[in-house]
């Protein structure tokens, strides 16, 4: 890898955020370099059935859809990296972007799109069951679960969120959660204690997820009452989690700003962040939609952002050079 060469635009992170600014920025001639990260592909890559992304009226899997994207990037001269980013010094132009490999890049401008990490409980059968009937988004699996029962585990504005969401599609939702009080807002919560088709079962954590026998579907939920210790089955089809996200902004957590949970700010209507010739898309900034089409819309409005700023920066630079003249 030549590191010494300065890319017009080091994108990190490789879902729809990250590739669809590699569309927009190849496009725009500026060879984009994207640095895969740990999960190529993102969260799609453990989605199944995708059926709300614009274009596939028949649905596709997660990580074909991925692949898509991968490609269309590739065909406008993206370059993919494979390895993680260890951190990003802005302290002086082109900016480095340190990787794992202990390799580096150089870039005029960073777009970054390293998305977010949906938190699990922990369990083995939640990992085995993950897109079998477990899952990490209502908006997402919901509509696979028509007229059956599903649980969710969570007591924040998500848990409540997605309880509600899933009342449209499934016959029962039940609601565990781990006390008796809930995190969540409470017209948030009254919204929910006043759903009929949603059940709550309160100090009980999940020891184990139930399957059919071969793993290839949740038949239940097994709930532990943390003040007897009593065990319980819980028959369901669904396993939604629903405890909340971790945007991953480890590598920029000392250089740019971020809300009280951990999501990185930007200015209003755009990808700009404090830094100039930083810009952000995608999940890692955005609690509140967290789609794939958000993210791809995201994703284009940095490539956009950075191209425009990129030219602002060229053109300052030709004056200076002529006033020095
Ligand atoms: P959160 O507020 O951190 O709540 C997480 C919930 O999951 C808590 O009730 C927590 O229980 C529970 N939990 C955490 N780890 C668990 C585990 N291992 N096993 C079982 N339960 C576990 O996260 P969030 O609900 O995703 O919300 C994050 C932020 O986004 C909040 O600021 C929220 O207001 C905001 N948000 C807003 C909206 C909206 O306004 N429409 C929607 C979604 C999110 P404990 O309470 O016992 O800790």
């Amino acid at each position: 890898m030549d590191s010494e060469r300065v890319h017009k635009v080091v994108i990190i992170g490789s879902g729809p955020a990250g590739l669809t600014a590699a569309i927009y920025a190849g496009r725009a001639n500026l060879k984009p370099v994207v640095i895969d990260g740990l999960q190529p592909g993102g969260q799609l890559m453990i989605t199944s059935d995708v059926e709300n992304y614009p274009g596939f009226p028949d649905g596709i899997q997660g990580p074909e859809l991925m692949e898509l994207f991968r490609k269309q990037a590739e065909r406008f001269d993206t370059t993919y990296v494979e390895d993680e980013v260890v951190s990003l010094d802005v302290t002086s132009r082109p900016f480095r972007v340190n990787l794992g490999s202990e390799e580096y890049q150089l870039a005029e401008a960073v777009i970054i799109a390293s998305g977010a990490t949906a938190k699990w409980i922990g369990l083995e059968s939640e990992k085995k069951l993950q897109g079998k009937g477990v899952s990490a988004c209502a908006t997402c699996d919901g509509f696979f679960f028509r007229g059956k029962v599903v649980t969710v585990v969570g007591g924040g504005d998500t848990a409540m969120e997605e309880a509600n969401y899933l009342t449209h599609h499934a016959s029962k939702v039940i609601l565990i959660h781990r006390r008796r009080e809930f995190r969540a807002s409470k017209i948030m919560q009254e919204r929910v204690l006043s759903n009929p088709k949603i059940e709550v079962v309160y100090d009980s954590v999940v020891t184990e997820i139930l399957d059919d026998g071969k793993g290839q579907r949740v038949t239940g939920a097994r709930v532990k009452n943390v003040k007897t210790g009593a065990l319980s089955d819980i028959p369901c089809d669904g396993f939604f989690v629903a405890i909340g996200h971790e945007p991953n902004t480890k590598i920029v957590s000392d250089i740019l700003s971020m809300d009280e949970s951990g999501y990185l700010l930007h200015k209003p209507d755009s990808s700009y962040t404090d830094i100039p010739g930083v810009f952000v898309a995608g999940d890692v900034h955005d609690h509140r939609y967290r789609q794939a089409v958000t993210a791809a819309g995201a994703g284009c409005m940095a490539a956009i952002d950075a191209e425009r700023w990129l030219e602002e920066q060229a053109h300052l630079k030709a004056h200076d050079l002529i006033l020095q003249a």
